[in-house]
């Protein structure tokens, strides 16, 4: 069987039939809509967009998610075209009118010689024959457990519970300290993967009123049922008892403030080294319901963390992804079958975007595969391959959680000014150089 399976006709399934049918390889794509349906979806359309309307920023020069979008372009992707043919006025962003653009994708597929679309849900994985499964944060229960039987139950999350990320350049460390707990941890390179925010009893006091009073969203109708595990928000926590962050994530034992060594903080906010490169840091155990505006203010109000950026806010979501880093290779395969890829938000990104450039990465793999061409995965300097290097290689295994592309994932270009200051340069040498090696891998394959 010379065909390519896809399961799941979203963002990913379907950019990566259309890269695929290009390539001259027969695509068979199945999509479980509209017999079965998940919570958040409403049509039976493919590329439906679940939630928000827009594709983020369109910026290719200062934007991270803007370069995967110019990359995506030049790589022919649907999603792309479809979005510019039904873009609406939205400032410097990709925003689109929704129900058009699910059309077009889905009538581009239809339409298309080398594709046929399959309508049924898919409950197992295929011992034969070569697949992408890209069935999304709300992948069916059957197939979720089918996936949990071959991964383990510890490797794939049905929950996100997400902490937010800092850059670390934005962490005054004047104030923040680096220390692991007790000092635990061999190396140097283990006692530098953790960063310190003292508070005083008053800045947590102010804290825990701020945290109760900030603006939280709810869960969706349907969301957590039977799932959700106990990862308790932040404010959840604080909700309990006054003291019960103190005793928890913000508890400040095993620490010593070097700034101000006879004061013993009345809590630290610990951060948590995020990536190989250093340059991100998550606030440990921070997952938030707060809204994106009401966390920024909220986080602000560390000590250490008043002029932060973040790489991404925190949330807790029905999310369905496996631990990437340790179950697929490079070229997204699964190690222990081969046969199998995963393809869009269930390895692990983050976003409409960065699950379509995850589609069209895996199509474009498995499709050379069937032809028997040798095609390496997407360079590492180009947004696609910083994100597939981030989730098959350089995030933390233990503490793998979902990722938008972000400039944190890049490897440093050299010579450049760090800090704020050099940020707009730094940026658009990131995004020059990332168009050079990706518009190379693609020369490479025609
Ligand atoms: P999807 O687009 O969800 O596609 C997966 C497809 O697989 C679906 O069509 C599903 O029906 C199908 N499927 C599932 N299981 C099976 C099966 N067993 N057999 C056959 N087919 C199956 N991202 C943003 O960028 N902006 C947002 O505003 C946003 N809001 C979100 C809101 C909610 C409630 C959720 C859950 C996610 C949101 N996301 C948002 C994330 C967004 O879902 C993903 O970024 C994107 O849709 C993922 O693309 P995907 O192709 O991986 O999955």
């Amino acid at each position: 069987d010379k065909r390519l399976h896809i399961v799941g006709g979203g963002m990913a399934g379907s950019e990566a039939a259309w890269q695929a049918a290009n390539m001259g390889v027969e695509v068979v794509l199945h999509e479980m809509r509209p017999e079965v349906e998940t919570f958040a979806h409403q049509t039976g359309n493919l590329g439906e967009m679940v939630c928000s309307n827009s594709f983020r920023s369109d910026d290719h020069e200062q934007n991270a998610v803007g370069l995967l979008h110019w990359e995506m372009r030049a790589a022919n992707g649907l999603i792309m075209q479809m979005a510019e043919k039904h873009r609406l006025p939205a400032g410097g962003a990709l925003a689109v009118d929704r129900d058009p653009f699910a059309e077009s994708v889905t009538q581009a597929l239809m339409d298309h010689p080398n594709v046929s679309v399959e309508y049924g849900e898919i409950t197992e994985l295929p011992d034969d024959g070569t697949w992408i499964f890209a069935t999304g944060p709300l992948t069916s229960a059957t197939l979720g457990a089918a996936i949990q039987a071959e991964t383990g139950s510890e490797r794939l999350a049905f929950f996100d519970a997400i902490a937010p990320i800092v850059y670390a350049e934005s962490i005054n460390m004047d104030v923040a300290w680096m220390q692991s707990r007790y000092d635990k941890g061999e190396t140097e390179e283990e006692q530098k993967a953790y960063l310190n925010c003292p508070m005083t009893k008053d800045q947590y006091e102010a804290f825990i009123d701020a945290l109760m009073a900030a603006d939280k969203t709810e869960f969706h109708e349907g969301e957590t049922a039977g799932y959700f595990d106990g990862c308790l928000p932040i404010e959840v926590m604080a909700e309990r008892g006054r003291e019960t962050l103190r005793f928890g994530p913000m508890k400040p034992v095993g620490l010593t403030n070097p700034h101000d060594p006879d004061n013993k903080p009345y809590a630290v906010v610990q951060l948590r080294r995020d990536n190989a490169l250093g340059t991100l840091f998550n606030i440990v155990g921070f997952q938030t319901k707060m809204k994106y505006g009401a966390q920024t203010e909220v986080f602000k109000m560390i000590p250490g963390l008043q002029d932060a950026s973040f790489a991404r806010l925190g949330g807790i979501h029905r999310n369905t992804f496996l631990n990437s880093p340790t179950l697929l290779d490079d070229q997204m395969r699964l190690k222990s079958r081969p046969n199998i890829r995963f393809a869009g938000q269930v390895t692990g990104v983050e976003g409409y975007v960065e699950s379509a450039a995850m589609g069209l990465l895996a199509g474009r793999l498995a499709a050379a595969e069937i032809l028997g061409k040798d095609l390496q995965t997407a360079p590492q300097d180009s947004a696609m391959g910083a994100l597939i290097h981030h989730i098959t290689g350089g995030a933390e295994a233990k503490t793998f959680q979902p990722m938008n592309v972000n400039f944190g994932l890049f490897r440093p270009v050299e010579g450049l000014k760090g800090g704020r200051r050099g940020r707009k340069d730094r940026y658009k040498a990131y995004t020059d150089r990332a168009k050079v090696v990706f518009q190379e891998w693609l020369d490479g394959q025609s």
